[in-house]
């Protein structure tokens, strides 16, 4: 599903440049469930950025359900984005004033469906994360835990092939965390494939698969582990 050759990423600042991915290979079959570990500026946010589509690679190729998207423009990455990419966030990125069931029919908005359809897959994607008595709250009147199930139901709205979560429970405490992480586990159960960045060790435990990432480079995948 996923399919890295030769991913290089280069940042370019003034006169210098930076190499944050250097010749990455990397494949994500459908239903994988992967950990991405690294420390601080070891490229794991510049991959999930590919990976997203956000970005695209300075060289090499990446392929997202056998179409090469490296060499896509802005207008046909933004397209892939949101037919086929949910994004979950450590700071969950809600929009404060409007109410749950809008913030996550949202995405849905940029594929021509008719209001009442899009509140009507919203909240169902609510009600699958367990808050579907939460519709016309606003974000500020969930806990974190709640506004984060928001954003898992807005990433899923639009029924993406990947999931991709940065740090998702990075600003959770640990029984939070966990309810967030049972929910990804009941997802991938589900036929979800989903990566998440982090950097904690007890969070990664819970993905079937940990990618190691340092100085731009894969330096661990548990996949190529020989049994
Ligand atoms: P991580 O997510 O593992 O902390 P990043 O992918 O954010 O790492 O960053 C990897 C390296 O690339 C870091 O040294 C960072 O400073 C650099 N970097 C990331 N984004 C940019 C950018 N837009 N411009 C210049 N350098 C960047
Ligand atoms: P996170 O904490 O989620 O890993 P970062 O703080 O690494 O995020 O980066 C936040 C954003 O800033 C990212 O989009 C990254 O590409 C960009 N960025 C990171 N380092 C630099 C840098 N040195 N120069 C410019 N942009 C950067």
């Amino acid at each position: 599903m996923i399919e890295l050759h030769a991913v290089s990423k280069r940042y370019r600042m003034g006169e210098t440049e930076f190499l944050a991915l250097d010749s990455v290979d990397l494949t994500i079959g459908r239903n994988e469930y992967v950990a991405l570990l690294g420390p601080s500026g070891s490229g794991k946010s510049t991959l999930m950025n590919l990976l997203g589509c956000l970005d695209s690679p300075t060289s090499g190729r990446y392929l997202l359900n056998g179409r090469d998207v490296s060499t896509m423009n802005d207008d046909e990455l933004a397209r892939v984005r949101n037919r086929e990419i949910g994004f979950v966030f450590q700071s969950f990125h809600l929009l404060p004033r409007m109410s749950v069931l809008d913030n996550v029919a949202q995405p849905l908005v940029y594929r021509g469906i008719g209001r009442s359809e899009r509140e009507r897959l919203a909240q169902q994607s609510l009600e699958r994360v367990g808050l579907g008595d939460k519709l016309r709250h606003r974000p500020n009147q969930l806990s974190g835990g709640q506004r984060q199930r928001v954003a898992v139901a807005r990433a899923l709205v639009g029924r993406p092939s990947l999931l991709l979560a940065d740090e998702p429970t990075g600003n959770l405490d640990s029984r939070t965390s966990e309810e967030i992480m049972a929910l990804f586990d009941e997802l991938h159960r589900d036929g979800q494939t989903v990566v998440l960045v982090t950097h904690e060790p007890d969070i990664a435990a819970y993905c079937h698969r940990s990618v190691r990432v340092n100085d731009g480079r894969i330096a661990h995948d548990s996949a190529r582990e020989t049994a």
